[in-house]
């Protein structure tokens, strides 16, 4: 049997690289201000998927909901083995929250219609809530299998995973259609194929295309990269963006340790009472 497998994956402001004006005054990221990577745990969930692809058969479709620039990550995926790749990009998603972003990926999906497996990064380096994936698969009303280290086997109604939980890993199953969320793969993601950086290094969004005879060009070549609105996933406006967003992000500052040098805690009651104290006096804690 072949696999039908969706990969979300998202374009993130290198967080490596946070300076001043990173924020925007309503709290949301300033992604002109920062270096765009592909998310570092999203090339795993795509090694993943085309893991499976290789093994059983398929096809791997990549997703991504950002402005114009993501579509960048979306031919890094055709270079590395994806069939098709979709970005939902539309500016009433912009300052979407955890939730919202789990509403539009989810109903993205539905309008992709049939697929056998969701991959999923454990989570961004940006928002770092590992959030999206498991909201994602509650809205699709699925099954979820989070942190998973290796694809073990398949059969057509179900598969076999290896997921770590922390101190330790455990085997588990689950009936199809699943999303699972990715920590590592046992294999190294794979690189770029030349061939395919060649037959994909044109291919681009309508967002990029300047004039209508290049699209058409682009379109005769299999070349025009789909790219998604609200209205193309019949998404409930009021779901969307900051509309849609409960979560406020109040303020993002870089975390500059201050003290110098160690202080030794003594292994007691009092100890360890005096430590907590201090975290929380200097706000460590809390
Ligand atoms: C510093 C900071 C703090 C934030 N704190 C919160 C918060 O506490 N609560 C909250 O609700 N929102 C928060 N947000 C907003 C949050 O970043 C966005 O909602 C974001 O779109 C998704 O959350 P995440 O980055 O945590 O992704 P995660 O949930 O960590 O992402 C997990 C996986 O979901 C998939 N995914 C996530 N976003 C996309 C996308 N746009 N396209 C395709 N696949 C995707 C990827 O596979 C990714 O690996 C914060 C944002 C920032 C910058």
């Amino acid at each position: 049997m072949a696999y039908n497998s969706i990969v979300c994956i998202k374009q993130v402001p290198d967080t490596a690289k946070i300076t001043a004006d990173a924020m925007t005054a309503e709290g949301t990221v300033n992604r002109a201000a920062l270096p765009a990577i592909f998310n570092p745990e999203d090339l795993y969930a795509l090694e993943a998927a085309l893991g499976v692809k290789e093994r059983f058969g398929g096809t791997v479709t990549v997703l991504s909901m950002g402005p114009p620039k993501a579509a960048s990550i979306l031919r890094d995926s055709l270079y590395r083995g994806a069939d098709r790749a979709i970005l939902i990009t539309d500016r009433r998603a912009a300052g979407s929250d955890t939730l919202a972003t789990g509403y539009i990926l989810a109903k993205a999906i539905e309008t992709i219609g049939s697929y056998d497996m969701i991959f999923c990064g454990r989570q961004a380096i940006d928002g770092d809530t590992a959030q999206v994936g498991p909201q994602c698969a509650e809205k699709l009303g699925i099954p979820q299998v989070t942190y998973l280290e290796e694809f073990l086997n398949g059969e057509a109604d179900r598969v076999r995973l290896r997921r770590n939980h922390g101190n330790g890993w455990e085997v588990v199953e689950s009936t199809l259609p699943v999303l699972i969320t990715v920590v590592s793969t046992p294999d190294a993601v794979r690189p770029w194929a030349a061939r395919r950086v060649m037959k994909y290094k044109k291919a681009r969004i309508p967002a990029e295309v300047i004039s209508p005879e290049e699209l058409e060009s682009l379109k005769a070549k299999g070349l025009l990269l789909e790219q998604w609105t609200m209205e193309d996933i019949h998404a409930d406006f009021d779901r969307c963006g900051l509309a849609g967003s409960p979560t406020k992000v109040y303020r993002i500052q870089s975390v500059v340790l201050t003290k110098e040098g160690f202080s030794k805690v003594e292994p007691t009651e009092d100890g360890i009472n005096g430590m907590i104290h201090e975290l929380i006096t200097d706000r460590t804690l809390g």
